[in-house]
């Protein structure tokens, strides 16, 4: 099946000047590829006319649809339209119902209706018009030799209104695109060549309309299958099926088979279990405890947490022991161990967990570099240890070191 691209042109000095972050390409391409447009290429460029042309012509070369945002304003600055105009060689006229539509606008907010804001009703006479029913820029629908430029206003929420309401459905109806279907496979604990290893076999028999990307994020990695076709049940099967066969291959790593985070995954098992979670956060300093309690309900199984982040806090309000502290310090996997069963034990909870480490850029000793982390899960039955060798960047290590604990947790509880 041929794919239909697309190709998306930002337009604004704002964006060439770093004060206007580019969320239109963002969330256009999101939009292009739920419809099964393949979007090929995003460019912005500045309110300029000979760059604006060179990319219309450009992106005409490549793509069957260009959507453009930007530079409709009523002011000088704003140059897409006469740009529109001159690339598709028509002049540029008032359109009775665009004028109607803006008189409506303005007389509806009690605003007179000046000369400036009458020019957004002339339009490109070769141009369709878009509606815009929350503004007063209108969208431009050209099409020539089976392609098509849209021209839609920067502001995001009208240009979100236009591409939902009019520009998606019109597309579909011109192009009919393929289906595309997406299965998320969420893995902890392998980094990404090990996991492109392990399932290689796998990969290589994958048929070619589906599709596997690695996205590898902090600590994890997601596995990611798009299947294209005609029939979404059929697609939906076919990854379903897939994923029966790639699971066994990495069962012990994957937490999630939907797009869900680690902390989600241990509230369920938490709740399934009906178990309790206590936290002694020293070098975290309370992320991990933040990411259990974003998800909504936490309170059903996490008690509590303390933050022993001084040696003096470690040894007096949590209790560890100070011979522990002195003879092997705070980074160490005695202490570590103590940790988490003495908050098991404090918040009478079924199960402990504790971090202590050397998060950087300072507080490195010959013998303890900094990355150098020490995690333990403790329950009634057995307590677990591990040692991490993370990184210098502080912020990456005390995330590196959260998903580590979550995936401890995970990997630990009691069946
Ligand atoms: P314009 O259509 O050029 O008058 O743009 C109006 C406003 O929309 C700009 O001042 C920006 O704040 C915003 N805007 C324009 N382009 C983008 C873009 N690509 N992403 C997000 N916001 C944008
Ligand atoms: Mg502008």
């Amino acid at each position: 099946m041929k794919s239909i691209t697309a190709e998306i042109l930002a337009i604004g000095d704002e964006l060439l000047l770093g004060q206007t972050l580019d969320t239109n390409s963002h969330w256009l391409s999101a939009k292009l590829t739920e419809t099964g447009i393949r979007v090929i290429r995003r460019t912005a460029v500045g309110d300029n006319e000979a760059d604006i042309l060179q990319a219309f012509a450009q992106a005409e070369a490549r793509a069957d649809v260009v959507l453009i945002t930007g530079g409709l304003g009523p002011t000088h600055d704003d140059l897409t339209k006469p740009c529109l105009a001159k690339y598709f060689n028509c002049e540029i006229k008032i359109h009775p119902e665009a004028l109607a539509e803006i008189t409506a606008f303005f007389q509806k907010r009690g605003r007179e209706l000046t000369e400036t804001n009458r020019q957004q009703a002339a339009l490109p006479v070769c141009c369709e018009k878009i509606t815009n029913t929350i503004g007063t820029a209108p969208g431009m629908w050209f099409q020539r030799n089976g392609k098509v430029f849209v021209s839609m206003p920067g502001v995001p929420h009208e240009m979100k209104k236009m591409t939902e309401e009019i520009v998606l459905p019109k597309l579909r109806t011109i192009f009919n695109p393929p289906v595309i279907v997406h299965r998320i496979i969420r893995t902890a604990g392998i980094g990404e060549s090990f996991l492109a290893d392990r399932i290689a076999g796998w990969e290589k028999q994958l048929p070619a309309h589906i599709r596997l990307a690695y996205l590898p994020g902090i600590g994890e990695v997601k596995l990611r299958l798009t299947a294209t076709g005609t029939d979404k049940d059929t697609l939906h099967l076919e990854l379903e099926k897939q994923t029966g066969l790639l699971l066994p291959l990495i069962d012990e790593f994957v937490y999630a088979t939907e797009d869900e985070p680690l902390e989600k995954v241990i509230g369920k098992m938490l709740r399934d279990k009906n178990l309790t979670l206590a936290i002694a956060e020293s070098c975290t300093g309370g992320y991990i405890s933040h990411l259990i309690t974003s998800v909504p309900g936490s309170s059903d199984y996490f008690v509590g947490a303390m933050i022993p982040y001084a040696y003096e806090v470690k040894m007096r309000q949590l209790g560890v022991k100070p011979e522990t502290l002195e003879k092997y310090g705070a980074v160490s996997e005695p202490t570590i161990t103590e940790m988490a069963s003495i908050v098991r034990a404090k918040f009478n909870a079924h199960i402990g967990v504790a971090t202590s480490g050397i998060a950087g850029p300072g507080g490195a000793t010959p013998e303890k570099p900094v990355g150098l982390i020490w995690i333990a899960y403790s329950d009634k039955y057995k307590t677990v240890t591990r040692k991490l060798m993370l990184t210098h960047d502080r912020l990456l290590n005390i995330k590196l070191t959260a998903t580590a604990v979550l995936n401890l947790i995970r990997l630990n509880l009691p069946r």
